[in-house]
């Protein structure tokens, strides 16, 4: 049995388009054409994962997602209107996992669905293991140590922690105020312009060292590590 996909979408047009390239690629599809049933549906756990859009009669995407992650932490990919970046922080601040801006290339939208039903499935096996590794960037969780390349890269507790949260949710983009929840804390409740200074931190002792591009920013949104 495939994976079952369920999406969230009013618009026939896209969501039949999508029923039928999810079908190719072997998933199985439901589809809820508005808000409620779209809860009611994507709270079964048989659902692997939903593809949600934010423009839903009735109940919106981003109160549906806020609804959904009270009980299930199934993954989210949002889709959300060209250029709203609001929508988008709000979206990835209430647990949705990812998003894609309308009209999106399907071979992407794929491959991120791959990323997520991945990320589900190992994530327990990966919780297991000590060790982080990106490119050449291997983390140790025990130990709190940082290598590149078998170099040592000296590391305050903070940075370490901000470098560990964004390895373990690779090629997920995370938003200022959820980095900021997972790391520091409610204590620093609108405090999002730290991101940006250990972000700043970050890159000086690792991308700028070593000539690479680690850290990426999704402009208004906030900042992602990809490896792929
Ligand atoms: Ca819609």
């Amino acid at each position: 049995m495939g994976k079952k996909i369920l999406i969230v979408e009013d618009e026939q047009k896209i969501a039949r388009f999508l029923e039928l390239e999810l079908q190719y690629e072997g998933y199985d599809v439901d589809i809820a054409n508005n808000g409620r049933k779209g809860l009611e549906k994507a709270k079964d756990s048989s659902v692997d994962l939903v593809i949600l859009d934010l423009m839903l009669p009735g109940l919106s995407g981003i109160e549906l997602c806020r609804r959904l992650r009270q009980s299930s932490d199934v993954p989210v990919i949002m889709l959300t209107a060209k250029d709203d970046t609001s929508d988008k922080v709000m979206g990835l601040d209430i647990g949705a996992d990812d998003y894609m801006t309308k009209p999106f290339a399907i071979e992407e939208l794929l491959a991120r669905i791959r990323v997520l039903l991945k990320r589900k499935y190992r994530s327990k096996e990966e919780d297991n293991s000590n060790v982080l590794e990106i490119k050449n960037l291997k983390l140790y969780k025990d130990s709190y140590r940082v290598e590149y390349n078998g170099e040592k890269v000296e590391l305050t507790k903070k940075e370490f922690e901000l470098l560990e949260f964004m390895m373990i949710n690779k090629n997920i983009v995370m938003s200022r105020e959820k980095i900021l929840e997972n790391v520091w804390g409610y204590d620093y409740f609108g405090e999002t312009n730290l991101i940006d200074v250990y972000v700043r931190y970050l890159r000086s002792k690792i991308d700028q060292k070593y000539n690479i591009s680690l850290i990426e920013t999704i402009r208004g949104v906030g900042y992602t590590i990809r490896d792929e």
